[in-house]
């Protein structure tokens, strides 16, 4: 089997290298439907089991992958282990490796005003290929969200991050999936303020 049920959540069974292998097929293959990537941790776990909503995203995600230390001990207790851990933070460093590589484009959603613009900065300056089209922080009003999501959709980056905490960007990159105007959408956290130092 490729794949197991952790409370009803299928997981599957793949790498770090196969997971950026499925994203950079996504972003070459060019499709129109966004590809939502879900670092799964306990917490998103957990409240699936009594939110329906979280659970409909979690169903239709494109990928999921074991970011909580919990999800691989759970499956290691179960006699049926995950070949490894995959961060939301370790696999944004991959897809920015990847990026540089093969020139994709990003926008970042989310962290403070600082940590954004210091995490943008960092970004450029060590991944000299990839582009920033744009950015914005993560405490924002319903009416700055509709703009913050035209100005994604009228730049249509490659990859959205969106880095708002779990589930919050889960739920934000559901409600507009068909608006987004990205090829890949992943919520990683607390990712920024790691980059930004
Ligand atoms: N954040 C944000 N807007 C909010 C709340 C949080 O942009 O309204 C940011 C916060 O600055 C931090 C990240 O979201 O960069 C939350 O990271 P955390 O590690 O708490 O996320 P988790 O690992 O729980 O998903």
């Amino acid at each position: 089997e490729n794949c197991s049920k952790i409370m009803g959540i299928p997981v599957p069974k793949i790498t770090m290298t196969d997971t950026i292998e499925v994203i950079s097929k996504v972003v070459t293959e060019r499709k129109s439907e966004l590809f939502h990537v879900v670092t799964l941790n306990p917490e998103i776990t957990m409240s699936c089991q009594h939110d329906q909503q979280l659970r409909s995203i979690i169903d239709e995600a494109g990928l999921l992958t074991a970011d909580g230390i919990g999800i691989v001990m759970v499956y290691r207790l179960k006699g049926n282990p995950l070949p490894e851990r995959v961060t939301g933070c370790d696999l944004l460093i991959k897809m920015l490796e990847t990026a540089n590589q093969n020139k994709w484009s990003f926008y970042l959603l989310g962290a403070d005003e600082p940590t954004s613009i210091k995490a943008s900065e960092v970004i450029t300056r060590s991944y000299p290929n990839v582009s920033v089209l744009g950015r914005h922080h993560g405490f924002f009003n319903k009416v700055e969200e509709a703009q913050i999501i035209e100005e994604i959709q009228a730049l249509s980056p490659d990859v959205l991050v969106v880095a708002l905490g779990a589930p919050a960007a889960e739920r934000l990159i559901y409600k507009y999936k068909n608006k987004l105007n990205a090829r890949v959408a992943i919520g990683v956290g607390g990712s920024l303020d790691i980059i930004a130092g």
